[in-house]
């Protein structure tokens, strides 16, 4: 029988594809699996109405077996199978893809099934690590099977074959490996267990694969045999999907430290499941001590992103915010539209929403933390506290209705961490400003002069130790309709009437000295006066305008300033 040729932008696709759609090898087998797995649903769901099939949820089954000698790995499942029709159209032409059209059916429609493949690029990721190919598939109601073949981008073969039950059998042939290229571990065991954790963990039929482990052999001391046993590589039910009231937290723990890499409990776990604009169910951690690089360029930001339980995505930076980077966890939908590659899937509009959605619940939890558990919204504010100053700063404000209240600043009230709101509950009467001053630490702004005499007169004074605090309250220029003022400005508005006319007055008489103090000092101060905001000091310096002497140094502090 003549090779057939794919179709000319099959073959272009294929070449591209197999070159730099998928970065990551490895998951050709993720994409098997989930084929097998749609393939399976589908003949689940038709026996669920027709009993003809014969089968329960149990007796399906996803089976895996490798052999280093020959480099052969197979992926069988006895799904629905392929009539020699369908292994033409969805194997012979890519970008057709046969899920895709018994979704839209009308039939269909109403039924809660969720399937993963939506676009017929899957299969072909098998040929970045295969050089051969083959299709053994028998559809369901049929008396015929038929076996596909391809080496590659010449084309494909599709020949009769014996096979007893509906289903499909896939065997690669692994490329033999290179200098470059090692795919032999595609054979190795232990490898396909790790791909199998990684990404198909959670498809709900069991994947089972025959495995040895030596093993004492029985009555003597030094002899070893080889046991096989059937082994179901994955867990099968996803974390998330289990009823909530049926994880405990230390399950949530363990399940966070194995996927994160993290070797302390998560210090917060959301869950959360919608219905409706977007459907999504998603588990995010709030680590308790930032990750070491979290502070540097190194770090990446990002949820997993399951669609139907199948990882797509390992780190999907379009789900979370600048300023709750350090959240953890994955999103499961099963309406994402799947882009070309799986890994590609930015701009998509179901993504967007529930990103929207996301950055509310979280805002939303972390504000309930701080209220009814203070001194874990202190631990968590430590660690991550200036990610969220950040998010006020680096977005100009946009974030600010959402964020403002999740702040903490060290205040003068025994250098305690207070929120805004809480600062201005305690405000006095007719105060119409928010006070901070800038240091080190809170120890040596407590000793400015300005300070004292802010706090002599009863009010309560921000102590802003971090560097982003400044930048932040000036962005935030105001809360509740109150605007920050930085103490060591000179426009610091005190005294009483009586008290500034005096100050004016004895500013005037000493014109002459000011000026001949300003000229023997020189560049380095602008202006010399007398000032009414000492009280145990005989001096202190003080900036005018926005910039105080603190941000000037940090600025200062910058390359390029
Ligand atoms: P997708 O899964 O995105 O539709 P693929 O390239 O992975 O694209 O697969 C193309 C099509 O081939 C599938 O839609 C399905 O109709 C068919 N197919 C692939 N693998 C199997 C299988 N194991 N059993 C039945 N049909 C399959
Ligand atoms: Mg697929």
């Amino acid at each position: 029988m003549a090779k057939k040729q794919f179709k000319t932008e099959s073959k272009k696709l294929l070449d591209m594809m197999v070159n730099s759609i998928y970065t990551h090898k490895e998951i050709f087998l993720r994409e098997l699996i989930s084929n097998a797995s749609d393939a399976i649903d589908k003949l689940y769901f038709r026996s669920l109405t027709d009993d003809s099939v014969g089968m329960d949820h149990d007796d399906f089954e996803i089976r895996l077996t490798a052999d280093k000698d020959s480099r052969i790995l197979t992926v069988t499942d006895n799904g629905i199978g392929m009539t020699k029709e369908e292994l033409e159209n969805n194997l012979g032409t890519i970008a057709k893809s046969g899920s895709l059209d018994f979704k839209t059916d009308e039939e269909n429609q109403s039924e809660n099934i969720d399937i993963i493949g939506q676009f017929g690029v899957g299969f072909y990721s098998a040929f970045m690590v295969a050089d051969n190919i083959k299709v053994e598939s028998k559809a369901f109601g049929s008396d015929e099977a038929f076996v596909w073949e391809s080496s590659g981008a010449d084309g494909y073969t599709i020949k009769k074959c014996e096979k007893d039950k509906a289903g499909t059998v896939i065997t690669l042939h692994i490329k033999e490996d290179t200098e470059e290229e090692k795919y032999g571990e595609f054979l190795e065991v232990y490898r396909i267990r790790e791909l199998i954790k990684k990404y198909s963990d959670y498809i709900r039929y069991p994947i089972r694969m025959e495995t040895s482990h030596k093993q004492l052999k029985e009555g003597t001391e030094n002899e070893y045999e080889d046991i096989y046993e059937d082994e179901t590589l994955n867990s099968m039910t996803p974390i998330w999907k289990k009823p909530q009231s049926k994880v405990t937290d230390e399950e949530y723990a363990e399940y966070y430290k194995g996927k994160f890499n993290d070797y302390e409990a998560p210090l917060k776990v959301i869950r959360q499941s919608t219905e409706g604009n977007a459907t999504y169910t998603a588990l995010l951690f709030i680590p308790s001590h930032a990750p070491y690089d979290y502070y540097s360029r190194d770090y990446e930001k990002g949820l997993q992103l399951y669609s139907s339980s199948v990882m797509i995505m390992e780190k999907c930076k379009d789900l979370l915010p600048d300023h709750f980077s350090f959240v953890k966890g994955l999103v499961d939908s099963a309406d994402l539209s799947l882009n070309i590659s799986r890994e590609m899937l930015q701009h998509d509009r179901q993504l967007k929403i529930i990103a929207k959605a996301l950055e509310k619940k979280i805002a939303s939890e972390l504000g309930k933390m701080l209220k009814t558990d203070r001194e874990k919204y202190e631990q968590f504010f430590r660690e991550f506290g200036a990610q969220l100053k950040w998010g006020i700063y680096s977005s100009f404000g946009v974030n600010r209705e959402e964020l403002q209240d999740l702040l903490l600043f060290k205040t003068s009230d025994e250098g305690r961490y207070t929120s805004l709101k809480e600062y201005i509950d305690r405000a006095r009467e007719n105060q119409d400003k928010i006070y901070y001053a800038v240091g080190e630490t809170v120890e040596k702004i407590a000793m400015l002069p300005q300070v004292e005499s802010v706090l002599a007169k009863g009010y309560e004074v921000l102590y802003l130790t971090e560097d982003i605090d400044e930048f932040c309250v000036q962005i935030l220029r105001n809360y509740d309709n109150k605007d920050f003022l930085n103490v060591c400005t000179d426009n610091l508005d005190l005294g009483d009437e009586e008290e500034k006319a005096q100050l004016k007055e004895e500013n005037d008489k000493s014109e002459e000295l000011f000026k001949f103090m300003k000229e023997s000092i020189g560049d380095k101060v602008a202006k010399v006066r007398y000032t009414n905001t000492l009280k145990n000091h005989a001096v202190c310096l003080s900036s005018e305008g926005n910039v105080s002497v603190g941000m000037e140094q940090i600025l200062n502090k910058m390359p390029g300033t």
